[in-house]
């Protein structure tokens, strides 16, 4: 997602809007047109286009929806899956099958996603804030509780699985019995900080093929460190990150 933002960004910042074509029911009368983008940022999943009328597009992938961003000039073909066209005479932007899709007051984004917790790679990470809030249900998984967007915003079932792995804690440990959280979560960010630049996610130091991570997506292979198979069992309510990894041997 801070890559998506950061694409949108660089195509619509600090230029005016031309093109403005909402595809959906409750927003579909919108027009943006005439005002200038200001910036487009990621909130964990979610993004935020702010322009300088203090309107803010709020939208959310879920699932399938994805971002595109073409020339102004390339004929965008009448297609069923594009929610959101945003452009400007240089760039379009096109959102396809975003789950979410709303514009508000730029004032009222608290009342949409403040509810995350701090933002691994926002410019005001706060890691005690995000222990903090981790720390208020201490009898809960922390494989769960590392993906729960209210307690710390980014954290994806890749750097999860692979956080707790390179820290030895299994994620079936209620957060109250992990003895340096701290450390956990300040591993997650420098993961995320190190991979946030990159296409793919690569936590063991290789880009090649297959061993770009520990135990994310290796369930019946050998444990890199003790050769134990790895597991994989559903965890959460979350249906779209519920899988977790983890070696039974290393973590605990
Ligand atoms: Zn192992």
């Amino acid at each position: 997602m801070w890559r998506t933002a950061r694409r949108l960004h660089e195509a619509l910042a600090g230029r005016v809007l031309t093109r403005c074509d909402v595809r959906v029911p409750r927003f579909a009368t919108a027009d943006l047109t005439g005002q200038t983008v200001t910036e487009a940022i990621s909130r964990g999943k979610h993004l935020l286009i702010r322009t300088d009328a203090g309107v803010t597009v709020h939208t959310h992938l879920r699932m399938d929806g994805s971002w595109r961003v073409r020339p102004a000039s390339e004929r965008v073909p009448g297609n069923h899956r594009i929610r959101l066209i945003l452009g400007n005479d240089t760039w379009q932007a096109i959102g396809y099958l975003l789950g979410i899709v709303e514009i508000l007051p730029t004032t009222a984004e608290p009342a949409t996603v403040g509810y995350l917790g701090p933002d691994l790679l926002g410019p005001d990470w706060d890691p005690a804030e995000a222990e903090r809030r981790l720390r208020a249900d201490p009898s809960r998984p922390v494989g769960e509780a590392l993906l729960d967007q209210r307690n710390l915003a980014g954290i994806g079932n890749v750097y999860k699985a692979e956080t707790l792995f390179l820290r030895g804690v299994s994620p079936w440990r209620p957060v109250g019995e992990v003895a340096d959280l701290a450390a956990l979560v300040g591993l997650a960010q420098r993961l995320l900080e190190a991979n946030k630049d990159r296409f793919g996610q690569v936590t063991t130091g290789s880009r090649r093929r297959g061993e770009e991570t520990w135990v994310y997506g290796r369930a019946g292979r050998p444990c890199r460190r003790c050769g134990t198979p790895v597991r994989s069992a559903d965890q959460g309510s979350d249906p779209e990150s519920r899988v977790t990894f983890w070696c039974p041997h290393c973590q605990t």
